[in-house]
């Protein structure tokens, strides 16, 4: 069968429909760019906000159209929304013909067979652990040859008061670290030099079921780095995102001594006011946040960091927002995915008292997108006169005649090529240009 997959939301929900294309083409059926020719359209969805759900819903509705020119057509939802709103979505959108959830994933050529003989209607929304490793290893259609998202956990355990993930993506569970290298030795064999290590919550990775973080001393994830970093031909791992208190100073050692660690930590703020940081139920404090970020920038002084942050949280004051704002330019994030808060029915806070007005919203949302303007472009000018070592992926888009890559602070590098040059290799390139978005330099010895 001729299939399309159109995927909402986040690099969980990429890998996801990368996996599930991958398993699809190993059944013998094929991957389509276009709705109009395809037997099967799977529409993977995200549901962190509400208006993401209604634009799927959106979407899939208008698909009527195309079942009623052609009755043969299959039409699935899989994923966060399906998982969240279960059988009532089969009421809504009748047209649809099977549900799979978040849990179930690795299940989707069965039931997508079943239903091709049977044509019936079916919901797969239960949680199982075996998604995990049933959905490893099946990759399709990767863009960049070079990298590779490696889900290492699935769910979360620790219900921020604005979330709906721990509601639909489960409890946490983690594969265990021999799969994982296995998996990513296998992605080095076929070309791949760096990885993106995905979870909820990465650094609760081997933790399973614990609801705290690990004492000192202790940290799977760690482990599970110092056993990644072996891997020969593998030249770079990132991940994301880790939930601050499971930074203890075995995961910062990791950090600091792995060489293939990158130096470019996501590390998901929210708020910088203890107050309100208390109302998400994020489980530290401003000064914990920072005695985390300085640790690592005295063992790591070329690190950047970006964070999310949400504006307008309710009863989020002004003073609250300075705290933020403050923490920001104090951290000096290089970037920052700054979200306008919006209630996530199935949340406390969606039922909190003083829901901030939208205006102010956006006026805060502006502020720190300003402020993270100004810093990367001062961030990238001192950079000039750094060498940097880049991760060569080839012609740069705009101009082939000079390449580009990826430093390991996550800064976009082009440059003039060597012929004796490869694609996959490292090179360390000296920056004599910086814009907003790039750095520009030459090869140096
Ligand atoms: S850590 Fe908080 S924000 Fe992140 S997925 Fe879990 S509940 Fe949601």
């Amino acid at each position: 069968m001729k299939i399309y997959i159109k995927t909402y939301g986040c690099q969980m929900n990429e890998r996801d429909s990368e996996a599930c294309a991958g398993m699809l083409v190993e059944k013998g059926h094929s991957i389509v760019d276009s709705e109009e020719e395809a037997d099967v359209l799977i529409f993977n969805t995200c549901s962190v906000r509400e208006l993401a759900e209604r634009k799927a819903i959106g979407k899939i509705g208008i698909m009527k159209k195309l079942k009623k020119l052609n009755p043969d057509l299959i039409i699935g939802v899989m994923g966060c929304m399906a998982q969240n709103l279960g059988e009532a979505l089969l009421k809504k959108l009748p047209h649809v013909d099977f549900l799979i959830g978040t849990g179930q994933l690795h299940k989707l050529p069965d039931i997508l067979e079943s239903i091709a003989a049977e044509r019936h209607q079916a919901a797969l929304l239960e949680e199982s652990p075996e998604v995990l490793t049933g959905m490893a290893t099946h990759f399709y259609g990767r863009e960049n040859p070079l990298f590779a998202y490696i889900a290492i956990t699935r769910g979360c355990n620790r219900y921020c008061s604005y979330c709906i993930v721990p509601y639909v993506r489960g409890r946490e569970i983690s594969r265990d670290i021999p799969d994982v290298v296995q998996e990513v030795k296998k992605l080095v064999d076929s070309g791949v030099r760096e990885i993106m290590l995905l979870g909820q919550n990465v650094a609760a990775f081997g933790l399973n079921g614990d609801t705290n973080p690990p004492p000192e001393g202790v940290s799977p994830f760690a482990d599970l780095l110092h056993e990644l970093n072996k891997i020969e031909g593998l030249k770079r791992i990132r991940f994301t995102s880790p939930y601050p208190s499971y930074f203890n100073d075995k995961l910062i050692d990791a950090i600091a001594t792995l060489p293939k660690v990158c130096h470019n930590l996501h590390l998901p703020l929210q708020s910088g006011s203890n107050r309100i940081l208390k109302k998400m139920n994020r489980q530290y404090t401003a000064e914990q946040y920072l005695t985390i970020v300085n640790k690592l920038k005295s063992r790591i002084p070329d690190m950047t960091f970006s964070t999310d942050v949400i504006v307008g949280f309710p009863d989020e004051t002004e003073e609250d927002f300075n705290a933020t704002r403050n923490l920001m330019n104090i951290v000096d994030y290089d970037n920052a995915f700054i979200f306008k808060y919006s209630p996530r029915e199935g949340t406390p806070a969606a039922k909190m008292a003083d829901q901030v007005p939208l205006e102010i919203k956006e006026k805060r949302n502006e502020i720190l997108l300003k402020d993270l303007a100004v810093r990367s472009e001062r961030q990238n000018r001192e950079l000039i006169g750094s060498t940097q070592e880049v991760l060569i992926e080839g012609p740069s888009k705009r101009n082939p005649k000079r390449w580009s890559g990826r430093a390991s602070n996550a800064k976009m590098v082009i440059f003039t090529p060597e012929p004796s040059m490869q694609i996959g290799g490292l090179a360390k390139i000296k920056i004599h240009r910086a814009t907003k978005a790039s750095l520009f330099g030459d090869i140096t010895d």
